[in-house]
């Protein structure tokens, strides 16, 4: 398979989202991670955002909440190359109205190559790992190959 590079900025374009029982513990990993976090550009759902923004005073562009569009508009973003990171603390123990949303959300980063902590010992390997504040040629499968199949027509 081909690929192509993009490149990730030192200063990464970070998502942060966290379900309702899974907000305390990234505002804990947040609070913890300030000054590692302070440079990037980070994005969140609207209510995982509020929390953030009030309680550890980080500069966050605030999307939907994630039950009303705002993982959508995550992984549109991700898409767009707009996002290149995602912390996503889901929760496996409760069923969500926005499952779907959620499922569609973890396809997105995997079929653009981004890293995603989905709890938070991840999350604690990605922020500290040396790749973090460089720049990194992340390497996605050339789509040209499926943007041009053949479809067969009646
Ligand atoms: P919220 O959304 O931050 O608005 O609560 C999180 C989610 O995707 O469920």
């Amino acid at each position: 398979m081909e690929y192509k590079k993009i490149l990730m900025q030192p200063d990464k374009k970070i998502a942060l989202v966290a379900h309702d029982n899974k907000k305390q513990d990234l505002l804990e990993w947040a609070k913890y991670n300030r000054n590692l976090l302070a440079h990037h550009k980070i994005f969140a759902t609207g209510t995982t955002g509020s929390i953030l923004e009030r309680e550890v005073g980080l500069k966050i562009q605030r999307l939907q909440s994630g039950p009303l569009g705002g993982d959508q508009q995550i992984g549109a973003k991700i898409s767009e190359n707009e996002i290149d990171f995602l912390i996503f603390f889901w929760d496996p123990l409760e069923p969500q109205p926005h499952d779907p949303d959620v499922k569609a959300l973890l396809r997105m980063a995997v079929v653009w190559n981004i890293p995603i902590a989905c709890n938070r010992a991840t999350a604690d390997f990605m922020i500290s790992s040396p790749l973090m504040d460089g720049e990194y040629d992340r390497l996605v499968p050339n789509y040209d190959e499926y943007r041009s199949r053949r479809i067969t027509l009646e």
